[in-house]
């Protein structure tokens, strides 16, 4: 078996995005400038846990020259401030990965407040000018949904959601969750609203590295949890099976809610 889902595979993701000619923006440049590339990538990372590795991942970006995003959750094994400057000094956007909902358990006034304590908390230490929901397959909420049509980001001084401020009509989106960076059961709750049909679809990192070469997408967003991907071949042993099991998990939860 080829393993995938390590430093060494990202870093040729890395490599050949830069190769190929793309400019590499973070969400806050997406959703502020005006003047967009025509040809971008923006690596997106959603800090779950073991926050080790985005530092890891960060400085490796930062070697390349390229800046990208970490959305942090504020959950204590997550919460790491000296980690969170290290990475904005590395020259890498820090956004807050929030779960509100599910910590509200479902109340919308309650999750706000949440949400303003929590994103204060993070801007201690970062200058926070977007946000992403944290997706749990195993809560019945969705954290989007604190947000009414309109969102009101700018109450928050926010630019905006990177899942519900991003035009994915015109940028591609792949993510790492499940595994695998296809489309499909395995993403529960990781689906952008109002996605268009894809006509690419790309499974291991491999083929998107491919893809990337083949300059077919001009727009790429690229989600990738860092604690997924493994700096040696004990730890890719390590998270190649919790992914395994949650994978399973999962298509269980399919099985009961008549998805599959
Ligand atoms: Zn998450």
């Amino acid at each position: 078996m080829i393993r995938d889902f390590t430093f060494d595979i990202y870093e040729k993701l890395v490599a050949e995005g830069l190769d190929t000619g793309y400019e590499h923006i973070t969400m806050r440049e997406y959703l502020s400038s005006g003047n967009l590339p025509e040809k971008f990538i923006i690596h997106r990372h959603d800090v779950d846990r073991k926050p080790e590795n985005s530092l890891t991942m960060a400085q490796l970006e930062a070697e390349y020259g390229i800046s990208s995003t970490y959305y942090f959750r504020t959950i204590d094994k997550t919460f790491q401030p000296e980690m969170i400057r290290e990475i904005e000094e590395l020259g890498h956007e820090v956004g807050y990965h929030y779960e509100d909902m599910d910590r509200a358990d479902g109340n919308v006034a309650k999750a706000h407040e949440s949400f303003r304590e929590e994103l204060a908390r993070l801007r201690k230490y970062a200058t926070v000018d977007t946000v992403c929901m944290h997706g749990n397959p195993l809560t019945a909420y969705d954290n989007r949904d604190m947000w009414e049509a309109g969102c009101g980001f700018d109450k928050y001084g926010l630019l905006g959601e990177a899942y519900l401020s991003m035009d994915f009509t015109d940028v591609t989106y792949f993510s790492d969750t499940g595994r695998t960076w296809k489309d499909g059961e395995l993403k529960v709750k990781d689906n952008p609203v109002g996605e268009s049909e894809k006509y690419v679809q790309v499974d291991g990192t491999d083929e998107l590295v491919e893809l990337v070469k083949s300059d077919k997408l001009s727009k790429l967003c690229l989600l990738s949890h860092p604690n997924r991907w493994a700096r040696s071949p004990s730890e890719y042993v390590i998270e190649f099976s919790k992914d395994t099991m949650t994978n399973v998990g999962k298509r269980g939860l399919n099985l009961m809610r008549g998805q599959m």
